[in-house]
C-alpha cells in the first residue's frame, strides 16, 4: 500500500525527519495497513508537520498536546492503528505531562519522538534534551541545565515498550516502528533526527561515533528492564535498538470496564432525546 501523499515536506535540506517520513510510511506497509486504517497524529514543531505527509488520516494539533488527540482517537475507533509524533520539545516540554501519563497508562498507540535536541521551527533554542554547555540564541554561555532522558524517564514510569533509533538506520528504524505498532500497549520509539540548520553539535557525524546499536552488545536482554537502565546510563542514552519490552501488561483498551467491543464512533448510542436536550441546556 502506498503511504505517500503529493505534498511535498517544507523541511530543510538534509532534515532527518525525511527518513523518519520514509520508515513510518514503509512500516504502515510492511504491516499490511491501509491508509484507512491510519491515523498520524501530531504536535507542533518542524516534525509536527508528517501528519500532512503521509497517505492517511491526519491531525496537525497543538504544542505538546499529540498524546491527548491520540488517545481520543484510539478510544473513539479502537480499530485504527494511531500513531503520534512530534519533536522532543513538543513532546518533553510542554507534552512532558501527557507523554507519562500515556506511558503509564499504556495505552495502545506508537509514539515517535523526532529528537534533535533543539527547537527548529523557532530558528534555534535550547530544549529539553539540549546538553549541558549547548550554546545557543536562548543560551549564549552554554546551556546550565541537564537534559531529560526519555528513554530512563519511560522505564522509570512503567513503559512496556522503548526504543530508539537513528534517521539514518532506515531498515532499522522500519523495523522498530513495526514492532512498535504490532506492541499492545503504548510504544515509545525516540529517533535522533539531526537538525541540520540550527544544531551544529549533534550532527550525523557526531551520532556515528557516539552511537552504540544494541545489537552489538552481546547478550542484551530487551525484556530484562534493569538490564535495560544498567545500559542506558553506561552509555549515557546513547544506544539504539529495542532498549525495552513487556509482553506480559494488558493494554488500557483490555482493561477499561464496559468498553464497546466495536469501534465507539460506529456505535449506536441510542441516546435520550430527553436527556440529551437536559445535558445540553446545562451548557448554554
Ligand atoms: Fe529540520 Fe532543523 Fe530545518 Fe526544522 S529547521 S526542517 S528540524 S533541519
Amino acid at each position: 500500500k502506498d503511504f505517500r501523499n503529493n505534498v511535498k515536506p517544507n523541511w530543510c535540506p538534509g532534515c532527518g525527519d525525511f527518513s523518519v517520513q520514509a520508515a513510518m510510511q514503509r512500516a504502515a506497509a510492511n504491516v499490511g495497513l491501509e491508509p484507512e486504517n491510519l491515523a498520524v497524529i501530531s504536535g507542533i514543531g518542524c516534525s509536527g508537520r508528517i501528519s500532512g505527509y503521509i497517505n492517511s488520516y491526519g491531525f496537525h494539533g497543538i504544542h505538546g498536546r499529540s498524546l491527548p488527540i491520540a488517545q481520543g482517537v484510539k478510544m473513539a475507533n479502537r480499530d485504527l492503528t494511531v500513531i503520534a509524533s512530534g519533536g522532543d520539545g513538543d513532546g518533553y516540554a510542554i507534552g512532558m505531562g501527557h507523554t507519562i501519563h500515556a506511558i503509564r497508562r499504556n495505552i495502545d498507540i506508537t509514539y515517535i519522538v523526532m529528537d534533535n535536541q533543539i527547537y527548529g521551527l523557532t530558528k534555534g533554542q535550547t530544549s529539553p534534551r539540549s546538553a549541558v554547555g549547548f550554546k545557543t540564541k536562548s543560551t549564549p554561555m552554554g546551556s546550565i541545565e541537564e537534559s531529560i532522558s526519555p528513554m530512563k524517564m519511560a522505564l522509570t514510569v512503567g513503559a512496556t515498550f522503548v526504543a530508539q533509533s537513528f534517521s539514518t538506520d532506515l531498515k532499522d528504524l522500519t523495523a522498530l516502528i513495526e514492532a512498535g505498532i504490532n506492541h499492545k500497549g503504548f510504544s515509545l520509539i525516540n529517533v535522533f533526527s539531526p537538525c541540520v540548520t540550527y544544531n551544529k553539535v549533534n550532527t550525523y557525524d557526531w551520532f556515528k561515533e557516539n552511537l552504540t546499536k544494541l545489537s552489538d552488545i552481546e547478550g542484551y536482554d530487551p525484556s530484562n528492564r534493569e538490564d535495560a537502565m544498567q545500559t542506558l546510563m553506561k552509555h549515557n542514552g546513547l544506544v539504539t535498538g529495542l532498549i525495552y519490552q513487556n509482553t506480559e501488561r494488558k493494554s488500557y483498551q483490555e482493561l477499561v470496564t464496559g468498553y464497546s467491543e466495536g469501534p465507539l464512533s460506529k456505535a449506536d448510542l441510542d441516546l435520550d432525546q430527553n436527556y440529551f436536550d437536559k445535558l445540553v441546556s446545562e451548557f448554554i
